[in-house]
Order: C-alpha cells, then structure tokens, then sequence
C-alpha cells in the first residue's frame, strides 16, 4: 500500500467513526453526517462551518449555493476540486443552520484535527468565522482575512489564510469582491514553496 492508498484509508476510517459519532446531540436531528471529501494529500484544505440543507441530504460538504461558488472561486485560480479536501468544523448540521455551540465544536474538534494531521496540507483556508477562531481565537474575519500567517499546527508550519464563508459573499457584493482577492492569495502562495 502506498503512502495515499494508507491516508485514504485512515480517512475512510474517521468518516465511519463521524456516522457513528454520538459526543453531540446534533447527530440526532441531522440526516446524514459530512465528513468532509477531497484528495487524501491535498496541499490545500478548505475548512468550513458545517453542513447546511443540501449538505445534510447529500453528506458532501459543499454542495448548495455557496457550495456552487466555492466550484467557481476555484475553477479561477485553476485548482480543480478534486486536488483539495474540503471539511468542516461541525460534521452534523445544526437544526435551522444555526451557529454550532462552543461545546459541540469542541466534541468535533479532534476528527478535524485528526484529517488534518493525515491529509498534511501546506496552506489551510479557513471559510467563515468558526473555523478562523480554530486557529485565530478572538480574530475576526473583516479584519484579518487574505492575511495569511503561518502557525504550528499538527506538528508542522502551515500557511493558514483567513477567508469569508462563501455564503457571505453570495449575500454581499463587497464581500464577494474581497472573496475573489483573497482567492488569488491561494495562487501565490501554492507557487512559494517555502512556508517559512
Ligand atoms: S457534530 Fe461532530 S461531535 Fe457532534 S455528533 Fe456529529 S460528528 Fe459527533
């Protein structure tokens, strides 16, 4: 087995565990569970909130509206999807998409943590503010997104670039200006190869 069919493997793993996961009560009124999808050695990783009405029916992270543009932002600075892994910080969704309880994001925090750590991925995007305080508690997004800062995390220096959620940006032209900006920032930072 090689070194992707092995990090397939461990993700299939988590998957599993997140359908079978009970540490919260959003299980409980979610149709299907979101793992998350994408390319088990993807240098990029796309972290969102968690899953909406689509994504729920569906249990693919990504697939409504914002979904729809998040396909688009990518096929602009070329990076097909399928090179990506797309998560979440919440696999279940919240009854009427409300905000996810700090509790609940703490129950779900370590199958995060545990696809981050096999996916590996050089430059981390996190989409909206709960996946920012993940690694910028107390930031917030208008004032530090496309500003990309590399931290330690899961035992590595990683680029992580603040980024709105996608659904701000389909409710706000500004925002969808400053979107597409900060998704140029992807490029240039998937050409330095140098993290430091
Ligand atoms: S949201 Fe996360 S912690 Fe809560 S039940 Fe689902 S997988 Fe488990």
């Amino acid at each position: 087995m090689n070194l992707m069919e092995e990090k397939q493997q461990k993700l299939a793993k988590i998957a599993e565990e997140v359908k079978k996961c009970t540490r919260c009560d959003l299980y409980k009124k979610a149709n299907e569970a979101v793992p998350g999808e994408g390319h088990p050695q993807a240098e990029v990783m796309f972290i969102g909130e968690g899953p909406g009405f689509w994504e729920d029916k569906q249990g693919r992270p990504f697939v409504g509206q914002a979904g729809k543009l998040l396909d688009k932002l990518l096929e602009l600075i070329k990076l097909p999807r399928k090179e990506v892994f797309i998560g979440n910080v919440i696999k279940h969704r919240p009854p009427e998409n409300r905000d996810p309880l700090p509790e609940e994001i703490e129950a779900c925090a370590p199958f995060l943590d545990q696809q981050i750590a096999i996916i590996d991925p050089r430059i981390i995007v996190t989409l909206g503010r709960f996946s920012l305080n993940k690694f910028f508690p107390g930031e917030y997004i208008s004032r530090i997104h496309g500003q990309a800062r590399v931290i330690d995390f899961a035992g590595k220096k990683r680029i992580v670039i603040p980024m709105y959620h996608p659904a701000a940006a389909l409710r706000s032209s500004i925002i969808m200006e400053e979107v597409k900006k900060d998704f140029q920032k992807i490029e240039n930072f998937r050409k330095e190869k140098n993290v430091s």
